[in-house]
């Protein structure tokens, strides 16, 4: 039985007060149990988010890090740093990171490895453009990106990674994947995972849906058998929608 997964991705938004306003709402929303609940702020606001959550059942994850563990790497983030701060989990591959920062499939490999390595839990990022899923590409895509981020990887280290499906067309823009399309990926990434690692781990690996996942249209999403939560940017700012979409995965 999977448990299910309801991580905001703050991206980056708020400064110390506010991320610390927001987590403490956000344990209140929690309550004591129902799904997991994690908080992905920037790197300047894990500590304050860390102790806004204390004593809670929230966990806190970073957005990044680099595989290096140390040196000469202006403005990069360790592991290690990312342990040290508290951080249980770690997004690898974030769209918007391909897009903007020049990611790869051979980087987000690195970087879950690293990740693993460290004993934190990666979050690792799929979906395709609005261009891939037009001209029928997605299935290609999709498998090119996940059999990507985990090459070489044991069935007992994929069993501990969490992946995120996350089609770029639907981020940040309002447009959702019905909850039928998005579970037809979710299916393709867990019958590529039975056919490559085997049924056990192909049945344990959490799948998330992320791409303008709102108050409404959670729970239909949830509902489908292989989504298992969801990877929340925008509506995670707001307090109110996070909280109706930790119950609507509860
Ligand atoms: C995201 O950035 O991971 C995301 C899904 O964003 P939004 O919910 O705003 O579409």
């Amino acid at each position: 039985m999977r448990r299910m997964l309801v991580a905001g991705n703050w991206k980056m938004n708020l400064t110390t007060e506010s991320a610390a306003a927001l987590a403490r709402a956000v344990v209140q929303a929690a309550g004591e149990d129902g799904p997991e609940v994690l908080l992905c702020p920037s790197y300047t606001l894990i500590h304050a988010v860390r102790e806004a959550v204390r004593g809670s059942r929230v966990t806190v994850g970073a957005q990044n890090l680099f595989w290096e563990p140390k040196g000469a790497f202006t403005g990069e983030v360790s592991a290690e740093m990312v342990l040290d701060a508290g951080c249980s989990h770690v997004i690898v591959g974030h769209s918007e990171r391909r897009q903007y920062f020049g990611e790869t499939d051979a980087s987000v490999q690195r970087r879950t490895a690293t990740a693993l390595k460290a004993g934190l839990t990666p979050i690792v990022c799929v979906g395709e453009t609005l261009e891939e899923r037009e001209e029928g590409s997605t299935e290609t895509v999709i498998e090119r990106q996940v059999s990507g981020a985990l090459h070489g990887f044991t069935g007992e280290e994929v069993a501990k990674v969490v992946i995120a499906y996350e089609p770029v067309w639907a981020i940040g823009t309002g447009r959702t994947a019905t909850p039928e399309s998005a579970e037809e990926v979710h299916r393709l990434i867990r019958n590529w995972l039975a056919v490559n690692y085997g049924e056990e781990v192909a049945e344990g690996v959490r799948i998330l849906y992320g791409g303008s996942v709102k108050p409404e249209n959670a729970a239909v999403l949830f509902a489908e058998e292989d989504i298992d939560g969801g990877l929340v940017g925008g509506a995670s700012l707001d307090a109110e929608s996070f909280a109706r979409i930790i119950a609507a995965a509860g």
